[in-house]
């Protein structure tokens, strides 16, 4: 398939190859788009040129969504290798290890909060500003990854559940703004996966299991599930879709109880 031919698409968020970006970057480059990786700082490059290298990926750009300064140079250098830029994939989150473990009113603090918010939520309307220019006439798309515990509590996962909720309405506030240009701006929610991110909320392991057992598909989802996801979010096949947030979850956050099953044992 070839879902994404000749489109320019940065990903940013790969970090290994369990990265959720990793499995996006291999779906929308074998739907045949061409595909420039970031990566957050030195110590990361090695292992997402190897994950490039593999899927044919030709820039890699460094950028840490921290610095303003970083995000403007990396769209100056994609320029240099495109006359255009058809999407932006955002697979970026974070919070101090200490903010998620424990009762949230306990472990909350002001600068885990502003961290999280700005790394998790500030970041996508960041690289959407930065991406303006390029993406100029090209109907092109803007996608984000979240987490149900932007809408429902989970334990330890606290001020990421509020960071969240303020980058699903970011969805949606982009997309009025960006819709005017011509883009779509989604989400997806993803169902929980083994990635480094992830292994910083306390007991992720428990959520996985839990989630298994408890979703309609009976599995957790894998990250090129998500990928391909993305894939078509960003295709022309879903030109009518904006400022929406998908749950790829295998069903998990339809479900109130478990199955028939759980309840008669
Ligand atoms: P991951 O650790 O593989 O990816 C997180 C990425 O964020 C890494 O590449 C890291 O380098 C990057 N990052 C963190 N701080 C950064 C900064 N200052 N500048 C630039 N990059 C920075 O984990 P993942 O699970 O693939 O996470 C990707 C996205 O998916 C995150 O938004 C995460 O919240 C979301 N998500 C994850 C799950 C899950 O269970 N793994 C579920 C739903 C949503």
């Amino acid at each position: 398939m070839s879902l994404l031919k000749n489109k320019n698409i940065l990903i940013v968020g790969v970090a290994n190859k369990h990265s959720i970006a990793a499995g996006i970057a291999e779906s929308m480059s074998k739907n045949g788009a061409n595909v420039a990786l970031t990566y957050q700082n030195d110590r990361l490059k090695g292992n997402v040129e190897k994950i490039g290298n593999e899927i044919g990926v030709e820039s890699y750009i460094p950028c840490d969504v921290a610095s303003d300064e970083e995000i403007t140079n990396t769209f100056a250098t994609l320029s240099t290798n495109w006359d255009g830029l058809d999407a932006v994939i955002h697979a970026v989150g974070f919070a101090p290890r200490e903010e998620l473990d424990g009762n949230f009113l306990d472990v909350t603090t002001r600068e885990g909060f502003k961290i999280a918010h700005d790394i998790s939520s500030y970041s996508f309307i960041a690289l959407a500003k930065a991406a303006k220019d390029m993406m100029k006439g090209r109907n092109g798309s803007l996608l984000t990854l979240s987490y149900l515990g932007s809408v429902k509590t989970l334990p330890n996962y606290n001020v990421m559940g509020l960071a969240k909720a303020s980058l699903e309405a970011s969805v949606r506030y982009l997309a009025v703004s960006a819709g005017k240009e011509g883009h779509r701006v989604n989400g997806i929610s993803a169902g929980p996966i083994k990635t480094l991110a992830a292994s910083g909320v306390k007991n992720f392991r428990k959520m996985l299991s839990y989630n298994a057992e408890r979703s309609p598909s009976g599995r957790n989802v894998t990250t090129r599930e998500v990928g391909d996801a993305a894939t078509f979010l960003t295709s022309d096949m879903a030109s009518g879709i904006n400022g929406e947030i998908l749950y790829v979850d295998g069903g998990f956050n339809i479900t109130a109880m478990g199955s028939i099953e759980e309840v008669e044992n």
